[in-house]
């Protein structure tokens, strides 16, 4: 198994890059951010890690507009979206 070929994005919480499959991905879509849970919506996506640190983070940066290229993405709907899945691994 070659670990190179595996898909690698960055977390806009913590700028850490890590596996595709390690992360949530975002995407924008009718004006909110919403979960893309097969990572295949098309269009941009923001990758974060599973941590509420991370969460945090992309919050407090406002990471997730920016990485989607969109304006008003609201910090908490973003917060209230990603609670349930942030903390469901604690593993990663
Ligand atoms: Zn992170």
């Amino acid at each position: 198994m070659n670990r190179h070929h595996l898909p690698v994005r960055t977390c806009v919480g913590c700028r850490e890059r890590e596996q595709k499959s390690h992360l949530v991905r975002l995407v924008w879509a009718a004006s909110k951010v919403a979960l893309d849970r097969n990572q295949v919506a098309p269009g941009r996506g923001a990758y974060l890690h599973r941590r509420p640190e991370c969460l945090e983070l992309a919050i407090r940066r406002r990471a997730v507009g920016r990485a989607l290229r969109v304006t008003g993405v609201n910090s908490d709907q973003v917060a209230q979206l990603l609670e349930p899945a942030v903390g469901a691994d604690t593993s990663a």
